[in-house]
């Protein structure tokens, strides 16, 4: 009986990377082409790019069917464009894979064999990383650290969107609508078998990171929200634990009142008053950053607008109705 081979849909997100996409397209399709026994698709976000990348890429699409592309009106961010491709994809199994070589293509075929055997998810794990910042590699092991020790679901280490997964796994992250995505988090949050693979992370291929301070800062904060209340609970712990220290000072107040030596102090009044409003500015802020995030939910705009798509089937004619 001939079967009609398995898909599998490679999602690549693309903010300004002229640099290094051509490279990109043909290691990918050439390893894709490789895998004799499956069909291949490759999905290309256009993340609202400002240089030549989306121009680069239609060329590449004329020749080649199997390159589609969708475009944003405007930068939407990363893990939105990965978001998007996603939904975009049909394969049996789908891969994500950064657009800057930093994620070795040569790995997809180990993927597609532990997918075989059952796994749902295979997720690449770094076991080393070349060429990023001391600063990077520190923060990121503190952050998954703080994580980790936050949420309820487990997050593993050393790891990025790099991942295969199941058609199952995508069906569920399709469904759900929250913005701010931390994607990585919400794979490990659809349970289903994950495993780990292990690879050396090299240096970006040519280009610079697109990742900037404040979007990696905006990223952690998305993760830690998005996986954990804990935070806002910390309102009321530190609450607790001024309130109790305010007791014993008064306490010691009153002794030394009634042995009569009123103490005479602008400087502890003035530590008290500003240590006190740190703390209340500080948690004020938590509460911002998951109020402004519920905004974002409640508003229900679309996560995304797409400008074009190339290479994409036509949408079905609407069936008359009788
Ligand atoms: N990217 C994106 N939109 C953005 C920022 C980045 O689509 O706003 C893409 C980028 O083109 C790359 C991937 O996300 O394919 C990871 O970005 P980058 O390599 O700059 O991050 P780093 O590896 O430095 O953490
Ligand atoms: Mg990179």
């Amino acid at each position: 009986m001939l079967t009609t081979p398995k898909l599998i849909s490679v999602v690549v997100p693309v903010y300004c990377e002229e640099a290094v996409i051509v490279e990109t397209y043909q290691q990918l399709t050439q390893m894709l082409e490789s895998l004799e026994t499956y069909q291949h698709e490759l999905i290309v976000v256009n993340d609202g790019s400002t240089d030549r990348s989306l121009a680069i890429l239609k060329e590449l699409a004329q020749q080649d069917t199997r390159l589609k592309i969708v475009s944003f009106s405007r930068n939407f961010g990363h893990q939105t464009a990965v978001t998007a491709g996603l939904q975009k994809s049909k394969g049996d199994a789908v891969v994500i894979i950064d657009a800057d070589l930093q994620d070795p293509p040569s790995l997809i075929p180990q993927m597609i064999e532990l997918w075989e055997q059952g796994n749902a998810v295979v997720y690449a794990q770094r076991v080393e990383r070349r060429g990023e910042t001391w600063f990077k590699k520190t923060s990121a092991e503190w952050f998954y650290q703080v994580l980790n020790r936050v949420s309820d679901v487990q997050i593993p280490f050393n790891t990025g969107d790099f991942r295969l997964m199941d058609r199952r796994v995508v069906q569920e992250l399709n469904r759900l609508p929250e913005h701010n995505r931390f994607v990585r988090g919400l794979v490990s949050w659809t349970g289903f078998r994950q495993v780990p693979i292990s690879y050396i992370r090299e240096q970006r291929r040519a280009g610079e990171t697109k990742y900037p301070l404040a979007k990696m800062i905006r990223f952690a904060l998305d993760g830690i929200i998005s996986f954990s209340n804990k935070p806002l609970r910390l309102a009321i712990n530190l609450g607790f634990c001024s309130i109790i220290v305010a007791f014993l000072v008064l306490l010691y107040g009153l002794v030394q009142h009634a042995a009569g030596q009123t103490i005479r102090g602008w400087t502890s009044l003035m530590v008290t008053i500003l240590f006190l409003g740190g703390i209340q500015l500080f948690t004020i802020g938590i509460i911002g950053e998951y109020l402004s995030r519920m905004h974002d939910d409640i508003k229900g705009r679309p996560l995304y607008i797409i400008e074009e798509e190339v290479n994409f089937e036509p949408p079905k004619p609407l069936q008359p109705t009788e």
